[in-house]
């Protein structure tokens, strides 16, 4: 029997998936021919924000190897497009003049980008972000420009800017809502990962709208309707995207929002068929892939004559593909009038659960922070659940079971490609999988947006136990496969002396190396040569550039050093009179015992330094911030030594000092610890005739308590110790590696055991004395350059 011819068009994520399903069901039934615009092979579009933020690169997002299509029989046109469908003579033309028929034609053509038009939408500078080309662009734009606007607070919109931040610029987010992510998170959550991505270093600026993207040839800002502008050298807009059914529309399928299709695929016209997101099913469009799998399901069904129920529609989720922020939403996100809902938001783990319930059955869901119970909540929701099988299954999660041991088999691993954990695990029994590439190659698990990976994971180490060796080998990021400890390895073996130098003969897979690893290596050559070594500040970050912190409406904070948190009168008078001379918005007491300054513009921060004549507090830096004293026995009446004076020896020792992320201090006289050492990275206690040193601790998202280091007679022994332990730290934790994370990781008798160890303690004192020798106070060193005040602080427009 001849093969019946099955056209595409579109070679994206959706046609394809239909293809692969066609071909398991009948594998040599069909002459298949793929017209795809773009000139690859089928990508992962969704991991584009990976390679923006510097993840992963485009060589790596290939789903489907040109290898594929020839193993598979297809034809494959890359780079053409087609220009008109012959519904009557059943044949499609393309643009390079070529006639194809079909006796089955999908259409898969996805969407555009919807571009806001506005005035100057067409300036150099102006992009989207949705296929390989725009994120090449943006890659580019950041070797020579410095701000992006991003216009769109959404999935999208966050995940581009967070690409932004990575590739080194600063970043504004124009959002016309009043939070962030409005269609999937609830107020509180969008409050909450606002908070998360300031602290990343993004700037917003809501219920704004864009009115012009000003500039001659290349854009250099935007105006808003209100009045107020920005300046920015690239704009990306994420506003949204159009079902592209241009070609259907023009060739007389019907369409709507998308090509109306029914539930088996079919559009009104006899074999034309739609699927992804370029299709319409019961007024539904939608623009995430795990609808798309389902529909290409249905579809290959349809195409191969299969019985089957046909697509009925699905239940979304979505998940923020930004490093160091969980959020998950699925099915209805606001409390309606007959909703109840259970909420958790626990203020010290950062973490907020808000589940809808309506009549008894689970409707809803938004997860922050801690985003573990997502694809259980889905499958709950998309089975119509009842809130007490949830509650139920949460108990038996909390008798100590691991999350997927507690999962019933039918339950969702993977979101994206609809693959249960029973399907995983019959996998890794009956095939022998033994990674999660493995499973990922076997089953689709994963093989999409990626997030589920721990899941697999940890199905590997439940199905396998000690078979299962998971890939703790972890590279300092996407550019290199090399471990921090293999890095810093070959730097003192080889004598590499700077960045450029390192990522060359290392084999860097990128030129440039990204957000990631520059700081990293800036940091690590310091430590390894701390004299030698000229420290490359294009490579840090942006406040670190910058001696100080930015703020959200884009001004800055300065905060001088006070040590040991005392001040006098004088200097009090000064920063009193600097603050009424630069209009200073707000005068803030600090938790770090300091005075703050918030609203300082950019161009003003060389003349606020210079008036204020006071040393930098480094409240912005990866280094020893600020000591916190308690008054003392000078003047209280429970203090047994002078914290005080301890507190500030300490901070003028450590002053400046460069260490993997911030280090902060605390010193009390008395065990009832008014300075707080015990959640302090190095937190001394006073008591009679003694002094406790205490390291590890932190008092932010991932409280910690500090642990006993030593017990000591001198404060030059607390000084000796203290340099002891911060050095060790120093050579031997991962950039942005917090001490907390470090002492856990190694265990507080490893450390002791060093620092205890009298010759290993006087040679981290001599290379600790070494680091300290070649401090330079930040702000007077900025006052005295004139290239670095034209190049930083150069007057910009400021909203
Ligand atoms: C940066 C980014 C991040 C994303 N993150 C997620 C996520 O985390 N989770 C998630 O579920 N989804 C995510 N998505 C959405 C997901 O990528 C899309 O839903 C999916 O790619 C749509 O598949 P599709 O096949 O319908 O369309 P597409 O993948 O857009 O494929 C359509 C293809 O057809 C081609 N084409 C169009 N017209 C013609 C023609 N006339 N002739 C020939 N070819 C034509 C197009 O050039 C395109 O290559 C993300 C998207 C982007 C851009
Ligand atoms: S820690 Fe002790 S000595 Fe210091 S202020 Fe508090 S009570 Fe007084």
């Amino acid at each position: 029997m001849a093969k019946k011819k099955l056209v595409l068009i579109g070679n994206g994520m959706a046609g394809i998936r239909a293809i692969e399903e066609i071909l398991q069901l009948l594998p040599d039934q069909f002459d298949i021919t793929v017209f795809g615009k773009e000139p690859y092979p089928n990508y992962n579009r969704i991991q584009l924000s990976k390679v923006l933020q510097g993840d992963t690169e485009i060589k790596d997002i290939t789903l489907n190897e040109w290898q594929w299509y020839e193993d598979n029989g297809i034809l494959l046109y890359p780079g053409e497009t087609v220009t008109k469908i012959d519904k009557q003579k059943q044949v499609v033309y393309t643009d390079k003049g070529k006639e194809t028929a079909y006796d089955h034609l999908i259409i898969a053509t996805g969407s555009n980008p919807f571009m806001l038009p506005l005035p100057g939408a067409d300036k150099e500078g102006v992009t989207a972000f949705r296929d390989i080309e725009d994120c090449e662009k943006m890659i580019d734009a950041s070797k020579n420009y410095k701000r992006a606007a991003v216009i769109g607070g959404g999935l999208l919109g966050l995940e581009a800017a967070r690409g932004l931040l990575n590739l080194g610029m600063e970043v504004d987010v124009i959002h016309i809502a009043d939070y962030l992510m409005e269609r999937q998170l609830d107020h509180a959550a969008a409050e909450l990962l606002q908070k998360e991505l300031e602290s990343q270093g993004m700037n917003f600026y809501l219920e704004k709208q864009t009115s012009e993207i000003t500039g001659k040839k290349r854009v250099t800002g935007l105006k808003f309707k209100d009045g107020g502008a920005i300046p920015a050298d690239l704009v990306v807009m994420a506003v949204g995207i159009k079902p592209n059914i241009a070609l259907a529309q023009e060739s007389g399928v019907e369409v709507n929002r998308g090509i109306v299709v029914n539930d088996h695929m079919e559009t009104n016209i006899p074999n034309i068929y739609a699927v992804g997101e370029c299709a319409e099913h019961r007024e539904m469009v939608y623009g995430l892939v795990a609808p798309l799998y389902e529909q290409g399901q249905a579809l290959a069904k349809q195409i191969c004559g299969m019985n089957h129920q046909g697509y009925k529609g699905s239940v979304l989720s979505t998940q923020l593909k930004v490093s160091g922020v969980d959020v998950f939403s699925t099915g209805l996100i606001n409390e309606t009038a007959d909703t109840k809902s259970i909420k958790v938001f626990d203020e010290w783990q950062n973490t907020y659960k808000k589940i809808l319930v309506q009549n008894d059955k689970l409707t809803g869901a938004v997860l922050f922070g801690d985003t573990k119970e997502g694809t259980k909540l889905l499958s709950l929701i998309k089975k119509g659940a009842n809130v007490q099988e949830y509650l139920e299954s949460q108990q038996a999660g909390d008798d100590g079971e691991s999350v997927v041991a507690a999962m019933s088999d039918e339950e969702i691993i993977c979101g994206c490609n609809g693959v249960s954990k029973g399907t995983i695990v019959s996998a890794i029994k009956n095939d022998g999988l033994l990674t999660v590439e493995q499973v990922k190659g076997k089953t689709n698990a994963s093989r999409s947006c990626g997030t589920c990976k721990n899941l697999v994971s940890d199905l590997l180490t439940d199905t396998l136990g000690d078979e299962y060796e998971a890939d703790t080998k972890e590279s300092i990021c996407a550019c290199t496969d090399l471990t921090r400890d293999e890095v810093v390895a070959e730097i003192k073996e080889k004598g590499l002396t700077y960045s450029k130098e390192v990522m060359n003969v290392l084999e860097w897979k990128t030129e440039e190396g990204c957000s990631k690893c520059k700081p990293a290596l800036n940091y690590y050559l310091g430590m390894v040569y701390p004299q030698e070594h000229e420290d490359e500040r294009e490579s840090r970050f942006v406040n670190e550039r910058l001696h100080a912190n930015i703020q959200k409406d884009g001004t800055y904070s300065v905060v001088p050093r006070m040590y040991g948190g005392v001040t006098n009168a004088e200097d009090l008078r000064t920063i009193a009179d600097v603050a009424d001379k630069y209009d200073v918005g707000m005068i803030k007491l600090t938790g770090g015992q300091r005075i703050d300054l918030l609203g300082v513009k950019k161009e003003d921060l060389p003349d606020v330094w210079k008036d204020l004549g006071m040393p930098s507090g480094y409240a912005y830096g990866k280094s020893v911030r600020t000591v916190k004293t308690c008054v003392g026995a000078e003047f209280c009446r429970f203090g047994t030594q002078d914290s005080t004076g301890m507190g500030i020896q300490l901070e003028k020792k450590f002053e400046g000092l460069n260490t993997p992320h911030k280090v902060k201090m605390g010193v009390s006289a008395c065990p009832r610890n008014c300075a707080e050492g015990g959640i302090k990275d190095v937190g001394v206690v006073g008591l009679d005739g003694v002094w406790e040193v205490y390291v590890g601790g932190n008092g932010g998202t991932d409280l910690r308590k500090a642990e006993l280091l030593v017990k000591v007679k001198t404060q030059q022994e607390v000084l000796e110790y203290t340099a002891a332990f911060l050095q060790y730290y120093r050579e031997n934790a991962s950039y942005l590696e917090r001490t907390s994370h470090y002492v856990e990781r190694v265990g507080i008798e490893h450390v002791q055991e060093i620092v205890n160890d009298d010759q290993l303690r006087a040679e981290l004192n001599a290379r600790m004395d070494q680091a300290l020798s070649v401090y330079q106070e930040p702000w007077s060193h900025v006052l005295e350059s004139e290239t670095t005040l034209k190049d930083l602080y150069q007057k910009v427009t400021a909203k």
